[in-house]
């Protein structure tokens, strides 16, 4: 057991490289949450042995440090960070704290703001030019990163205003330069192709992009900021020429920033505003400490809709008086707190890695984790997708991983703690022969995904064939789950989708788990499934790459199964949206003697309505160019697709001079505004469904 001292050592010694990896290299080996938990140790044990807290420990400084490559900037008023808290417990005590340092008793007005998760800058305006940016560095040295800063769009290179009336001779504004997610996504995505190491997460990215030698590569970069606050403001200016004398006299016993800006936060950052810098528009004034919290409850709802990326609120006291009063401690302001959300990244250990087979064999390696509280939920799987992945990640069995959780995407492993590698770490071996079927493996050229080869003899991909034939897309059978689907084909009492309408209720009441209701339900349930459109007969079939608009796409373009099973390659790339791989699955499935069999037993119990062949009048949308976009409330967007593709429309994902239409359903985004840009015509939902009926089709 170690002393405190040495406990104390040992954790200040472990932030400090987490720092360095963080503040310099732009590349955290671990998550932030193991970060905090540390910082919380360190801050727990140097309270409970003040004589052992030192002004070099972590605990006490800013943590960044200024790259020696950059010139340096001393800022004239240090650049702080912030206090944490993590529950409404600790942001309770934190305002109590608050008011007992102002022997207050009355409510507490804040300013309440996202914590943007970029990095911090100074930018300094002379005479309302911008002369200046640095980072935060230490806090009191920063990096001069002025020509970075200057290619970043929404940074005003000149204030607005008028010099001595709206601004003073020196204004510095602070606040974060960040990475909006989606050029974030695509920047990583471009460095997986081209096989290099992406960037842990939008702050990093940030952080990376604007510490570059090359502002040419900054520019390139799509950064954005919101300010955040008032650094120094004064009245003398490097530069000659601008007569500044009248604010001066005025200025002798007045501080300027008082005389220019008000003296709540939230109008100040209202000015700053005005003179043209963006600030976020989720900023709020808030009266009560309960609004406080909705305002984090509310953020945290919005924060997977949000187009950049965010860790908390930061709630900040209005009055910039009060603000006085309170003052700082080493690192942080006493009048301001980070109330930051739930992890979204955890560290975890991979206990083993399985592989699954799909239902096109695609062979896909899962790993077994240690199971973890992350993003809101407990999760023991992550699929590791395939080889290249695994070879990117460099992951090996029992490695310690940074496993990530956000919104509802599904959770994934984002790093490898090298650091924490086991001596037990293995290796991870692909199989050479199926894991379900003992079938031979294959790897097609250009893919990187390894296959089973057996087709519909595997049981893996005959149960999951059938699970998609039985799935609400498709026949949607009732009384038939994915486990009822594994039993009966582990009992062999199916190994088609045909073979599932031979099935008698005797047979599935015996089952394990299944009474008398249940296999009537089912009977009935399949009963009722043998009656069934062309469009979901199609894709019941689980072709690989066609699902339900481009099926629907093939059975109005050809009416009939027939025509679409003796279709050539070259007219199936007729049809809407088929491109040649895709022709090339139908044509490769409708080749395989057992595929064959199956649709023809099919054919035999299961029936459709005709499709008539179309003429000419019957496809008025022929040559018009729709784009569908947020989200519509009385159909899906793949059913308005469908619709008006067997009117003739072409339903396009992208806006441009060549669209004719553009159908607006709730929450449209920058489709929408496009749309308005280009002077397209655009549609609401129900201007669609007004459009459908006309042409007789309804929903
Ligand atoms: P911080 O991120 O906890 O808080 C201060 C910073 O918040 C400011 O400097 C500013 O950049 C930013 N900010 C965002 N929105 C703001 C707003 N509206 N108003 C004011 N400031 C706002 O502080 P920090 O000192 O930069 O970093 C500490 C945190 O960084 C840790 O809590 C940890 O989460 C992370 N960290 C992680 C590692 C790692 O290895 N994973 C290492 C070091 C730091």
């Amino acid at each position: 057991m170690l002393n405190p001292q040495e406990q104390i050592s040992q954790i200040q010694q472990q932030l400090n490289q987490y720092n360095h990896e963080y503040y310099v290299l732009d590349q955290p080996s671990v998550p932030d949450v193991e970060y905090d938990r540390l910082m919380q140790a360190l801050i727990k044990l140097e309270a409970e042995n003040p004589a052992l807290k030192t002004l070099d420990s972590p605990s006490q400084k800013v943590g960044g440090q200024a790259l020696k490559a950059f010139t340096q900037v001393t800022h004239q008023l240090p650049m702080l960070s912030l206090d944490n808290v993590f529950s409404l417990e600790d942001f309770h005590s934190f305002v109590k704290r608050v008011k007992d340092r102002l022997n207050n008793t009355q409510a507490l007005v804040f300013c309440a703001e996202p914590k943007l998760d970029g990095l911090a800058v100074s930018l300094r305006y002379e005479n309302g030019q911008l002369v200046q940016a640095a980072t935060r560095g230490d806090g009191s040295v920063g990096e001069n990163i002025t020509t970075n800063i200057r290619t970043i769009k929404s940074i005003p290179l000149k204030l607005r205003g008028t010099l001595g009336k709206d601004f003073p001779a020196i204004v510095e504004v602070r606040g974060e330069v960040f990475m909006p997610k989606a050029s974030f996504n695509a920047l990583n995505e471009l460095a997986k192709k081209r096989g290099e190491k992406g960037f842990a997460n939008p702050r990093n990215a940030a952080a990376g992009s604007l510490r570059q030698l090359d502002s040419k590569i900054t520019a390139k970069r799509n950064l954005a900021f919101y300010a955040y606050s008032l650094g120094f403001v004064g009245n003398t200016t490097s530069s000659e020429g601008v007569d500044v004398t009248d604010i001066q006299d005025k200025s002798e016993s007045i501080d300027l920033t008082e005389l220019f800006f008000a003296n709540s936060h939230h109008a100040r950052l209202c000015q700053i505003k005005a003179l043209g810098l963006p600030m976020c528009p989720e900023v709020r004034l808030l009266e009560t400490e309960q609004a406080c919290d909705a305002f984090y409850q509310d953020i945290l709802t919005k924060r997977s809709g949000l187009s950049y990326e965010i860790d908390g609120t930061v709630l900040k006291v209005d009055d910039i008086a009060l603000q006085k009063r309170l003052g700082f401690v080493a690192r942080a302001p006493r009048w301001a707190i980070a109330y930051k959300f739930p992890a979204e990244e955890e560290l975890t250990t991979v206990d083993d890695v399985e592989f699954q087979v799909g239902r096109t064999g695609a062979i896909t390696p899962v790993a077994r984790l240690k199971p973890i509280f992350v993003g809101g939920v407990t999760v023991s799987n992550a699929t590791l997708h395939n080889q290249d992945e695994i070879n990117r990640l460099g992951l090996k069995i029992n490695d310690t991983v940074v496993i990530r959780r956000a919104g509802d995407v599904i959770p994934q492993i984002v790093s490898v703690v090298i650091d924490k590698r086991p001596d037990n770490a293995v290796d991870i071996v692909f199989p050479t022969r199926c894991p379900v079927c003992d079938s031979a493996v294959a790897k097609p050229e250009g893919e990187a995904v390894l296959r089973c080869t057996a087709g519909l003899f595997c049981a893996a991909q005959r149960k999951e064939a059938i699970k998609h034939f039985s799935s609400r897309k498709a026949h949607d059978i009732d009384g038939l789950g994915d486990k009822l689907v594994e039993q009966l084909v582990d009992e062999k009492l199916i190994s088609t989708p045909a073979d599932l309408f031979r099935l008698t209720e005797i047979q599935v009441s015996t089952m394990e788990r299944m009474g008398k209701k249940s296999a009537t339900n089912l009977i009935a349930g399949l009963e009722a499934a043998k009656n069934t459109t062309l469009p979901k007969f199609i894709y019941g079939l689980g072709i690989r790459e066609v699902g339900e608009a481009t099926a629907a796409n093939l059975a109005n373009h050809f009416c009939t199964l027939e025509s679409i099973q003796t279709a050539s390659l070259e007219s199936l790339q007729k049809v809407s949206d088929i491109g040649g791989i895709v022709a090339k699955n139908i044509i490769n499935f409708f080749k395989e003697e057992h595929n064959l069999a199956v649709v023809s037993d099919l054919r035999e119990i299961m029936n459709w309505p005709d499709i008539e062949v179309k003429s000419a009048d019957e496809q008025p949308l022929t040559d018009q160019t729709f784009v569908l976009t947020g989200t519509l409330t009385q159909m899906g967007r793949a059913e308005a697709k469908t619709a008006l593709q067997s009117l003739g429309a072409k339903v396009s994902g992208s806006v441009s001079k060549n669209t004719h239409y553009v159908v607006a359903g709730d929450k449209a985004g920058s489709k929408l505004t496009k749309a308005q840009d280009l002077g397209i015509e655009v549609l609401t939902e129900d201007a669609l469904v007004v459009l459908l009926k006309e042409h007789g089709i309804t929903f």
